[in-house]
């Protein structure tokens, strides 16, 4: 039963075939088996899942149907969870038991899905590795040795080994996308302002988007549906009407214009991965699709750019865990400085106190121009280049990743090595641009990613081309041995 797909269970369910409750058993013994190997969960919510599966039976029995209705899924810890510690992967908020439930909890909870528990994470959505979680490393599936991606790597790591099919997540630069393609999934960045962000903590502000991690394209529409819409409590939250993202699907790539920029291949992509992109851009024009190549020249500077932005939105973010309204608070505080010194000093890991620094530094007094303001005139640039872009193709693709997933601690020693590997990513948050990554092949054992960026809110035309590939490649198919 664990191999089932969203789609699959929801047509099991409609017939049938077997009951929320009982598959929300099998998963919840399956997650007791085998994650102390991958360490994806920070909480296990056994009551509230074995609840909301019997409260989803009785709708189906009641005549009620929908593709959620009785489905289990998880939510990275980023998400308020009323009741239910809500970690953000870090010791500040360890004890942090949520007051309210985000408005993504609430929607899918609302659509009958079932919440297995919350994943681990890196340490407030920081990271591409899932190292820096205060939990603990979470291990990829494909190899136990290495990372799976972060910081949604909990979330992707979970559904990966088959604890589940599907989970949230969050990508600010990256971290849907990325632990996807090192765990062979696929996940999708929704445009900016189409998913609420009300109640997902905040790393990056103008960065952040919640959205979908599964296996198949056809289950990123099917959670999709349950996230996406407006939230008056969302302020950058846009009113647009949703679509039926499965019935997007179906569409022809018959011209399919594929825009692949050259800037993509330069060095630094593993030439073994540049190879098996290529091979995913041939299945796409057998399907129709037309190529051509395009240029973005900005994005050079995205990195860059996105270091300084990043980290200057968190460093205001994260003003707000100081050891007095919640969170974590130091022992026996001398006065109200050493109360928010050691309450942050000990409550944050050091990739969270490293990016608090440099974001302080970046908005500080006399060098705000030089490097704060001075990157958001290069994220104009870079979201100009996509537009041109977009004007010639309708959707651009390239590598989701350089490297496929590296050894547990390779790069710890290393931030700006970490850094350089979100270089496909970060332009899309930078743009708000929609983006998806979907399995295209392994190297030396480890998954490969395909990423597709299409134009604002066109995430059904992304979800259609992943939907055409996946009938005609078997890569998402595949399965990490021992799971
Ligand atoms: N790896 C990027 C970072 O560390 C992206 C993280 C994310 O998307 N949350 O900032």
């Amino acid at each position: 039963m664990h191999q089932l797909t969203l789609a699959e269970i929801a047509r099991g369910l409609a017939d049938k075939k077997f009951s929320s409750e009982e598959l929300t058993k099998v998963l919840l013994a399956r997650i007791a088996q085998l994650d102390p190997q991958l360490n994806s969960f920070i909480s296990i919510t056994e009551d509230l899942a074995l609840q909301q599966a019997k409260a989803a039976d009785a709708r189906r029995a009641n005549g009620e149907s929908g593709a959620l209705l009785g489905a289990p899924i998880a939510h990275k810890d980023l998400f308020c969870t009323q009741g239910i510690r809500t970690s953000c992967g870090s010791k500040m908020l360890d004890n942090f038991k949520a007051p309210y439930d985000a408005t993504v909890v609430a929607k899918l909870a609302a659509a009958g899905a079932v919440t297995l528990g919350k994943t681990n994470m890196d340490e407030f959505a920081m990271g591409s590795a899932n190292e820096s979680s205060y939990y603990g490393a979470v291990k990829n599936p494909w190899n136990l040795e290495h990372v799976p991606g972060g910081s949604s790597g909990g979330s992707a790591a979970a559904v990966a080994a088959r604890l589940l099919p599907a989970a949230t997540g969050t990508d600010t630069g990256g971290s849907i996308r990325q632990p996807a393609a090192l765990t062979n999934l696929t996940g999708l960045k929704p445009t900016y302002g189409r998913v609420s962000r009300w109640g997902m903590i905040a790393y990056a502000s103008s960065l952040d988007q919640g959205g979908p991690l599964a296996r198949t394209a056809e289950d990123c529409a099917i959670l999709l549906q349950g996230m996406a819409g407006f939230d008056p409590q969302d302020s950058t939250s846009i009113d647009e009407p949703v679509p039926d993202y499965s019935a997007s699907l179906n569409g022809s790539l018959q011209g399919l214009r594929i825009g692949v920029p050259k800037e993509y291949f330069g060095a630094g992509l593993d030439p073994r991965i540049a190879e098996l992109i290529h091979n995913s851009v041939k299945e796409l024009e057998k399907l129709g699709a037309v190529v051509k190549e395009i240029s973005l020249p900005n994005m050079q500077h995205a990195i860059p750019a996105y270091y300084v932005i990043a980290p200057a939105e968190a460093s205001s973010n994260l003003s707000r865990f100081d050891g007095v309204r919640f969170g974590y608070r130091c022992e026996d505080p001398k006065n109200l400085i050493d109360l928010y010194k050691r309450s942050r000093g000990e409550g944050f890991g050091p990739e969270v106190q490293r990016r608090i620094m440099v974001g302080a530094y970046a908005l500080s007094a006399g060098y705000y121009d030089a490097y704060y303001l001075k990157a958001q005139k290069i994220r104009r640039l870079i979201k100009n280049d996509f537009m041109a872009a977009f004007n010639e193709v309708d959707i651009i693709l390239g590598p989701t990743t350089p490297n496929p997933a590296w050894k547990l601690g390779a790069k710890n020693s290393d931030p700006v090595a970490a850094y350089l590997e979100d270089v496909y990513t970060i332009t899309a948050n930078l743009a708000g641009l929609p983006g998806l990554s979907m399995p295209a092949g392994f190297v030396d054992g480890l998954p490969v990613g395909v990423q597709l960026l299409a134009p604002y809110f066109q995430e059904g035309r992304l979800l259609n081309v992943a939907h055409q590939y996946q009938l005609n490649t078997d890569w998402h198919t595949r399965t990490p041995t021992g799971f």
